[in-house]
């Protein structure tokens, strides 16, 4: 029987154990920002890991070490990244997230819903949704989320994510997304090197013409309400490249480009992707 030994390294604090008493001192985690709800750091692992855990998810991380997490808009506050190396020893560190701070306005009005939900539009978003689901299960292995992103396109910043209404103490859906309100026919660009897993052939019934790039590790754009789409699924497109014209298709009260960013399950808000 092969008894492991393990040092176990938590927090601020090191286990005085076999004399690693400093394993996490001498070989911690780093991370390029500070954890927040809706924000996606990057990071590096502590040398020879072989196994990272954020919470229960199990994230990849490349041969030079780097890796991506990222916090839901809702994400609970706290959090643990877990490594453990060749040496069997496990370096744990608690991440405190920090709240969003989004923006709520209450409404004194009831929430009207269920507008769209006919038995045609279910049946219809069925099967819209089953190829969200499937775009963004692709794993295309890009590299862009290595980079720091550009806006997809220079306007007015119209809409802001996380934003939501509390209709008379009921919550609305809060806003996925930032809404860039550039003019109809706009041309705009990949934020980021992506490959295109969705580039819907017809409109979409809330989404209009949608774009999904996949930027690896998890990390993937939405590009809603396009007037036209310059690009077709398996594309490999750069950052900068021209990949969409804004339009007004879909669920949408005039012309804009929705932009929503996912990490896994979690959404994030794009704005902390872009340098600003
Ligand atoms: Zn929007």
């Amino acid at each position: 029987m092969t008894i492991t030994r393990r040092t176990f390294v938590s927090g601020l604090m090191a286990l005085p154990l076999a004399g690693r008493a400093s394993a996490r001192e001498d070989n911690p985690f780093h991370l390029s920002g500070l954890p927040r709800q809706g924000v996606a750091l990057r990071g590096t692992v502590p040398h020879d890991t072989m196994l990272l855990m954020l919470d229960d998810l199990r994230i990849d991380f490349t041969h030079d070490g780097r890796f991506l997490i990222a916090f839901d808009r809702d994400a609970p506050v706290e959090a643990v990244l877990r490594a453990e190396t060749q040496q069997d020893i496990v370096v744990e560190q608690r991440l405190a997230v920090a709240s969003g701070n989004w923006q709520i306005e209450q409404v004194d009005a009831p929430l009207l819903g269920g507008a769209q939900s006919s038995e045609e539009f279910q049946k219809l978003r069925a099967g819209e949704l089953e190829q969200i689901a499937a775009a963004r299960a692709v794993r295309s292995g890009s590299e862009g989320w290595r980079q720091t992103f550009i806006w997809p396109v220079k306007a007015r910043i119209s809409g802001r994510f996380g934003a939501q209404r509390i209709y008379r103490g009921t919550p609305a859906a809060y806003h996925n997304g930032v809404d860039l309100a550039g003019g109809l026919g706009t041309t705009y660009v990949a934020p980021a090197d992506g490959v295109v897993v969705l580039a819907a052939a017809q409109p979409f019934t809330l989404e209009g013409n949608l774009l999904i790039l996949d930027h690896g590790e998890g990390l993937n754009s939405a590009l809603l309400h396009s007037r036209e789409l310059l690009v077709k699924p398996g594309d490999k497109v750069k950052q900068g490249q021209p990949i969409g014209r804004i339009g007004a298709t879909g669920r949408v009260s005039g012309p804009h480009l929705h932009w929503a960013v996912k990490w896994r399950d979690a959404r994030i808000d794009p704005m902390t992707l872009v340098e600003s």
